[in-house]
């Protein structure tokens, strides 16, 4: 059994994705081909946004972002502490300071209450400029946006939504990839939607932050490409990868359907047993990551494993707790919630292909018994 299996999604799509890189081949323009554009334009279309503007990966959507809000030294960036390292590098590598917020114990999502306390004791500290808020939309879940928008508002903060775990997903029928200032997200292969490599995507309605994004993708070009108004970088979606994403673009929404039957699957035959993944009412999730939270993981996970079922965790530690991050040196229990979450999460196989839902159940069940 895979955990994510991507030949079982290529077998299904095997025809259209080789007569795309075939069309590709045969063209011959692999930077910034006919496809780039087109796959941007029905992302915009499919997120419900204004402007899609691709790159080479999630990260670099991140950073694509921090360079269009001239993040620097001095700047506070409040991001959840409970994250995949990106959220937090990419401030941290324009030398801004991540401040990390704690997370909330029913979505795992970065906790607004948590969020106006450390923005407020930033404040009053006085010593950082607290700039952006970054939310990320963990495991396929969107973040709680109604609060975080609020508070991005009341102290005049930029919102980043990290789409790069929620694509796919939404709140109150507004997907993943339109909420914030500017969203990001990735093509990584084991994303919601996933390319063949790397790959990524920056999404906003504002027209100057679009150009401005455009123009860092392509070190800093002004009007053409020997025109350079900026220092940028070269972050650019390869036309290979863009053509192989417009066919999993358009079968994304019967995999989503796929993703939720066997999320609903999961949660009717193990709820009883374990504590399963909550869907607030007015969220869809794309379920990147089913994950369960228990505080015997490590004799859960050793069982599933005889009986033939990968499990993963992520994340088994908290930004606070890396080596890149600890010389702010955070005392324990700071963020009692991620720390907790750090200890006890584990994932289950999940993608849109999966049949061996009642394989995973009756192994995890057994361990009850
Ligand atoms: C994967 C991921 C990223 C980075 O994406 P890459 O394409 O791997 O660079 C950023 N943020 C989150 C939350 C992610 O899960």
């Amino acid at each position: 059994m895979q955990f994510i299996d991507l030949k079982a999604q290529y077998q299904h799509l095997q025809t259209k994705i080789n007569s795309r890189i075939q069309q590709v081949l045969e063209h011959g323009q692999y930077i910034m081909g006919p496809e780039v554009c087109e796959l941007e334009e029905k992302l915009a279309e499919y997120v419900g946004v204004k402007h899609a503007i691709t790159c080479a990966n999630g990260t670099d959507a991140l950073q694509l972002t921090m360079m269009a809000f001239d993040v620097k030294q001095g700047d506070a960036i409040f991001c959840p502490t409970f994250t995949f390292f990106a959220t937090a590098e990419a401030p941290a590598f324009f030398g801004a300071t991540p401040i990390f917020v704690d997370s909330d114990s029913a979505t795992f999502n970065i906790c607004p209450v948590d969020l106006e306390k450390r923005i407020q004791a930033v404040i009053a500290e006085g010593k950082l400029t607290p700039k952006a808020i970054i939310a990320v939309d963990l495991f396929g879940l969107l973040a709680n946006y109604p609060e975080i928008e609020k508070i991005a508002e009341k102290y005049q903060l930029k919102l980043i939504e990290d789409a790069a775990q929620g694509f796919g997903g939404s709140l109150n029928g507004k997907k993943a990839g339109s909420f914030g200032d500017i969203a990001t997200t990735s093509f990584f292969p084991a994303k919601p939607l996933g390319c063949y490599g790397d790959g990524g995507a920056v999404f906003t309605n504002d027209d100057k932050l679009a150009e401005l994004i455009k123009s860092y993708r392509v070190h800093g070009k002004g009007s053409d490409k020997y025109d350079n108004v900026r220092i940028g970088m070269n972050s650019r979606l390869d036309t290979l990868q863009a053509a192989i994403l417009l066919e999993k673009l358009a079968e994304f929404p019967q995999e989503l359907i796929n993703r939720n039957v066997s999320a609903d699957a999961y949660q009717a035959a193990l709820s009883q047993n374990i504590c399963t993944p909550q869907v607030p009412e007015n969220y869809m999730s794309s379920w990147a990551q089913y994950t369960l939270v228990d505080e015997r993981r490590a004799e859960l996970m050793e069982h599933l494993k005889v009986k033939g079922v990968p499990s993963v965790i992520y994340y088994a530690k908290c930004m606070h707790q890396q080596t890149a991050f600890r010389k702010n040196s955070y005392p324990q229990g700071v963020f009692p919630v991620a720390e907790k979450l750090a200890k006890q999460v584990f994932s289950l196989p999940m993608h849109p292909y999966i049949n061996e839902v009642d394989v995973v159940t009756t192994a995890l069940n057994s361990f009850f018994d």
